[in-house]
């Protein structure tokens, strides 16, 4: 949405394919980040999304070894915006829906879905679809942008080899009742082998249960009430309304992966966002990858889209930007994998923890030096290589 929103602006024709026929879907993470905070500004949107309901996130809390945490300060950030804003996604998809509409060259399509690519001579020239009322279509382009997420059907109808890196956790996916006096913005609970993240949605928490990669069935097997008994044993404050996830049809279970595509490029096909590398939850910063491949694609493309005259080169230099910050915050998840999330599934962080107490040498030297705190802040709300909008694409406020 972001890079049909960009191109449209630089009068580009774009059409955006979404299989859904809203966004109103819940998987989807709630961070809007500091950079992103600042693209929106600089996008002439930053009034109407700050006018929309939305939680502020100033400090996070990160369990680490020694029952010690990691402490992350976004006061200590650079530039205007030192919070993560939660807002459920769908309105912030909306909020670029309705810019993109204003622009002429902009075509979103909703409830239609991209079942296969077409091809000529070697080249993908564009896509085949679904469409609401069950036909199938075709849709021709100069260059066709899989922005469908981790279980991307475009990068499997591409050929692109895909490569693929081990996750410890799955995450159960449930809503419960939040009332007024409950915590805000966002809290993690971490207990006997288990993470529990809490999104505040106003009436209610989106909640993220961290369960063993593959322990889905074995644990559903076990039955609600075993399940309605570790969430109380983990939050005891949700222990008189547990009973609001009545069956299993309440909890979803949204399989993590973590994998990138070592070329994102086909002739007329680029891959972005989590169809290049899907995002492990942990740091909750997928979100802003992929709105920042879209900036970075918008910026190369521009021109030669323009020009109709798009290279493979052209398609290259998206990926060479974009590599090494998604590489280095790939490695950093698989960091928090190894050194936070493999320790809680196994019980060795958190109140009833049995690991080591000697505190890790990471916590240590964090309490030394405090600033430091600063580095996992900038790396969480803002990111490696922030991607600020092309001139093309600035408006002022009030447009
Ligand atoms: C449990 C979980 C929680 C997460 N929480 C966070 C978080 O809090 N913060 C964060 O930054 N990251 C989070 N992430 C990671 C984040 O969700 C992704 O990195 C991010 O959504 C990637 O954005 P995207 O636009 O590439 O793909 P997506 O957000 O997955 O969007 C893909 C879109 O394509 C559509 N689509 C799919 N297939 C087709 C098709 N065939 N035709 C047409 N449309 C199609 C989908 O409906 C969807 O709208 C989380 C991940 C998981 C698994």
């Amino acid at each position: 949405m972001m890079l049909g929103l960009l191109l449209a602006r630089a009068g580009v024709r774009v059409t955006v394919l979404e299989k859904h026929d809203d966004f109103l879907r819940d998987f989807r993470g709630d961070t809007v980040h500091a950079s992103t905070l600042t693209l929106l500004d600089e996008l002439g949107l930053g009034e109407r999304f700050s006018a929309m309901p939305h939680r502020v996130v100033q400090r996070m809390q990160v369990p680490l070894q020694s029952s010690t945490s990691l402490v992350v300060d976004l006061g200590l950030l650079p530039g205007p915006h030192r919070h993560i804003a939660m807002v459920p996604q769908w309105h912030l998809l909306d909020l670029l829906a309705e810019a993109g509409r204003r622009e002429p060259s902009f075509t979103l399509r909703m409830g239609v879905e991209v079942t296969g690519l077409l091809r000529e001579h070697g080249r993908v020239v564009g896509v085949r679809y679904r469409d609401a009322g069950g036909s199938d279509g075709g849709l021709h382009a100069a260059v066709t942008v899989a922005c469908d997420g981790r279980t991307s059907a475009v990068r499997a109808a591409s050929g692109l080899r895909v490569r693929e890196f081990g996750v410890p956790l799955d995450i159960w996916w449930f809503r419960l009742p939040r009332r007024d006096v409950d915590p805000q913005g966002f809290a993690v609970r971490v207990g006997d082998g288990a993470l529990l993240a809490m999104i505040d949605r106003g009436s209610y928490f989106q909640v993220g249960y961290q369960i063993r990669k593959g322990s889905d069935a074995r644990l559903r097997a076990e039955g609600i009430e075993a399940f309605h008994r570790r969430i109380a044993a983990l939050a005891p404050e949700f222990a008189d309304r547990i009973g609001a996830v009545r069956s299993w049809d309440d909890v979803k279970l949204l399989a993590v992966r973590l994998d990138r595509l070592p070329r994102w490029f086909n002739p007329g096909l680029l891959c972005l966002g989590d169809a290049a590398h899907a995002m492990s939850p942990v740091g909750g910063v997928g979100i802003n990858l992929a709105i920042q491949d879209a900036v970075a694609a918008a910026r190369y493309l521009a021109a030669p889209l323009r020009r109709g005259d798009v290279r493979l080169g052209d398609l290259a230099r998206v990926q060479v930007r974009r590599w090494a910050p998604t590489f280095l915050t790939q490695s950093l998840q698989q960091l928090a994998h190894r050194a936070v999330i493999q320790p809680v599934l196994a019980g060795e962080l958190g109140q009833g923890g049995t690991g080591p107490r000697r505190p890790s040498r990471l916590a240590r030297l964090l309490r030394r030096f405090p600033r430091l705190q600063a580095i996992p802040a900038y790396m969480v709300a803002i990111g490696v290589l922030p991607e600020h909008a092309p001139s093309f694409a600035r408006r002022s406020g009030s447009s």
